[in-house]
């Protein structure tokens, strides 16, 4: 490695002064990172090892929730702080994200459980109440046949409709979050590796990179005041990496998508009848 000199003309830029932010992985979070940075007036490095977005980001469900379930945890300030997101997207990219009408029914459920349904949806709505969408509301049992009408009818008692928000493509928002950032002064490089880190006093003073579209293996040293860690489920390698210390702070979960031919007409919550698992039906594309 070559601490002090940039050889590859695709770091030209970043040679001289530390940059004030380096970003580690290119997914939705470092790609909003990036650009909440770059606006703020800072000099903002992001290197991604693969694509764009290509991670855990074009993974996901491709919605734009509030995050009901953390309701269960009692974690206010988390719902309110993805709702307030939630109507930030909506606001700001009314392209990539569009509302979503859910419905929950209900089965063979306790008067408790219907009780408890009904203080969560309530508290959803005052937690949103600056929001665009609309507001809760529940359906009889016939009012749900009629526009769910496969819905399965043995106990069905009725439902919750309530509203989120789906992006059809999350790699798409990522990769508008990186332009914006790109064309406000920020460096984002794809297929660029953080291979490691030169510390003095257990600080980060670079990052080492490695540019894998080229067939030098050399590394580079990027200087930078803050090193952000945005790696995803490769948090703790990343971390591991760049302090040389172990680190165990991540616990993964894992989803499984199924894709078929549409068995509703909108997205629908239900639970596993063997052990509760949530399930989402959802409309896509
Ligand atoms: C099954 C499932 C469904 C989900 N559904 C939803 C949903 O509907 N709505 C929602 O909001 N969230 C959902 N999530 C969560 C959401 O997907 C993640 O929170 C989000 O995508 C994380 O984004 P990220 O940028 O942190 O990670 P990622 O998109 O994984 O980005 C991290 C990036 O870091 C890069 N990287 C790693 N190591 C290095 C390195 N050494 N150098 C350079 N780059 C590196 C990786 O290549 C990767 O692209 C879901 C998650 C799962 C698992």
């Amino acid at each position: 490695m070559r601490d002090s000199q940039i050889y590859s003309s695709r770091f030209a830029a970043l040679e001289g002064e530390p940059l004030d932010v380096v970003i580690v992985g290119g997914g939705i979070i470092g790609a909003g990172i990036a650009r909440g940075a770059v606006l703020r007036g800072l000099r903002v490095a992001l290197f991604e090892k693969r694509d764009f977005g290509s991670g855990t980001t074009a993974g996901s469900t491709r919605l734009i929730h509030g995050g009901l379930r953390y309701l269960e945890m009692l974690d206010f300030r988390l719902v309110r702080m993805d709702l307030r997101e939630r109507e930030t997207l909506l606001r700001i990219a009314p392209h990539l994200v569009r509302p979503l009408e859910f419905i929950m029914p209900f089965y063979r459920s306790s008067f408790f459980y219907r009780a408890k349904m009904r203080i969560g949806m309530r508290l959803y709505d005052l937690l949103s109440y600056d929001k665009s969408l609309p507001r809760h509301r529940f359906l009889s049992a016939s009012e749900l046949k009629e526009i769910e009408p496969n819905l399965r009818q043995q106990g069905l008692q009725g439902a919750a409709v309530y509203f989120d928000a789906q992006a059809n493509s999350p790699e798409r928002l990522c990769l508008e979050n990186i332009i914006d950032a790109r064309e406000h002064g920020a460096y984002t490089f794809n297929y660029t590796e953080v291979t490691g880190a030169s510390l003095e006093g257990g600080n980060i003073k670079s990052v080492r990179v490695r540019d894998l579209l080229s067939d030098d293996e050399t590394e580079v040293a990027i200087k930078s005041r803050i090193v952000i860690n945005a790696s995803g489920a490769w948090f703790d390698r990343v971390a591991g990496t760049l302090s040389k210390r172990a680190s165990e702070q991540i616990r993964t979960t894992k989803g499984v998508h199924i894709t078929c031919p549409p068995v509703t007409n909108r997205a629908v919550v239900v639970f596993a009848p063997i052990d509760g698992r949530l399930m989402l039906v959802i409309p896509w594309l």
